[in-house]
């Protein structure tokens, strides 16, 4: 299971993180597990059900006795709103504590209209998703939101983002939980990419990179099984390593020699229009590459060796168990896992490959959303956080 619960299995939050996989389980398996007196197993679980986190259901016993009470995860007892916004289209949905979803909607939303447009625009989607699903905002537990540049943790505010003007600095949980009366979690679209990816495909991977091939190019980091954000909130900006093919292209950055600039989606739909090939972004590129064009499947081709290069000196850094694959570009599939492969098993120290796996996205473009919701379900079921929440008083 997830790693929320360090420490001994004392509190009512740490006992939930136990039942959060969805088994139900009787006291006496309880006992087992948390090596808790029975008495003060009880006071946890009578705690946990007044708060509806956990039902008790009727278990038949093998033993042929009679039914004993099990306890299970009450998945349904708040929904989350969770928002992953793009650089021009966003992704909406309500999922339920285990993530799955109960509502989504994808729409086009530039992101460079602004924070007070937009976010106004998303509370007015959240609010009309929660009727057609039949909930109201009083069973909210929180708003998690994905934002297209890098994001201050703690604070969840978007520091200097280059595409979203007006945005920097701008109190995003205030503004739009003080609107909706919910707590609201904001964090960098690939960070929750990559925590969604963690927690529905691969939660068995204690170390993860989980790489976005769109527009621009970027990863999130699992490390012993927690996002790395790094000092500033900056880790895994790799679109803006130096690779020795981009040293005469100018990137959005200002740099010369970005990875992205050779190998984003942008610059690959911007060499295809110089090539006299109509495609104005990352989409256009994974349409061409499906429909066998040529000069868009050599590009997305070297794209894959160029960023494979970057990658192999993580591998040997990192020491990653999986590399996910996401974001536009991913769903040209083999075309660009092919060049990748090649390049990171060839350069990577075999001590670091041996069980290395590589492999595309399997939410596809759902991981942010399933990984906004991720991160509020964590910070609202820790240990800690739940602890309080049935504190008497
Ligand atoms: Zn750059």
């Amino acid at each position: 299971m997830r790693s929320e619960g360090d420490g001994p299995i004392s509190g009512a939050g740490a006992l939930l993180g136990i039942l959060r996989d969805g088994q139900a389980r009787t006291r006496a398996e309880l006992v087992q597990l948390t090596g808790l007196a029975r008495s003060t197993l009880a006071q946890r679980l009578d705690a946990l059900v007044s708060q509806q986190w956990i039902v008790p259901t009727e278990e038949a016993v093998s033993s042929g006795g009679r039914p004993a009470v099990a306890f299970t995860f009450n998945r349904s007892a708040r929904v989350v709103l969770a928002a992953d916004l793009g650089a021009t289209h966003a992704r909406i949905a309500v999922t339920d504590l285990a993530t799955e979803v109960l509502a989504e909607r994808a729409a086009e939303m530039p992101i460079d209209r602004g924070p007070e447009p937009t976010l106004t625009w998303l509370q007015r989607t959240f609010e009309e998703m929660l009727a057609e699903t039949g909930h109201s905002t009083a069973e909210v537990c929180g708003i998690g939101v994905g934002l297209p540049g890098p994001v201050e943790h703690g604070s969840g505010r978007p520091v200097n983002p280059p595409i979203m003007p007006g945005w920097d600095g701008f109190p995003v949980p205030e503004w739009l939980g003080g609107r909706m009366g919910v707590p609201v979690l904001a964090d960098n679209d690939v960070n929750i990419m990559a925590l969604g990816e963690h927690w529905a495909a691969r939660p068995e991977a204690d170390h993860l990179i989980f790489v976005k091939i769109g527009t621009g190019i970027g990863c999130g980091i699992i490390s012993d099984r927690r996002l790395h954000r790094g000092a500033q909130g900056a880790a895994g900006d790799i679109g803006h390593i130096r690779v020795a093919s981009a040293l005469d292209t100018v990137c959005r950055c200002g740099n010369a020699g970005c990875l992205e600039a050779v190998a984003g989606g942008a610059a690959m739909a911007a060499r295809l229009r110089a090539q006299g090939v109509e495609a104005a972004d990352s989409r256009d590129v994974v349409r061409l590459v499906r429909g066998g064009n040529t000069q868009a499947v050599q590009l997305i081709r070297q794209a894959g060796r160029e960023i494979g290069d970057v990658l192999a000196s993580i591998v040997n850094f990192f020491n990653p168990s999986v590399i996910v694959i996401g974001g536009d570009l991913s769903e040209a599939g083999e075309q660009v896992l092919a060049g990748l492969r090649e390049v990171i098993y060839s350069r990577s120290l075999p001590l670091a490959t041996q069980h290395l796996t590589i492999t595309a996205s399997e939410l596809g473009d759902r991981a942010g959303v399933i990984g906004a919701a991720v991160m509020v379900v964590d910070h609202v079921l820790s240990p800690g956080t739940v602890d309080r929440s049935v504190a008497p008083g």
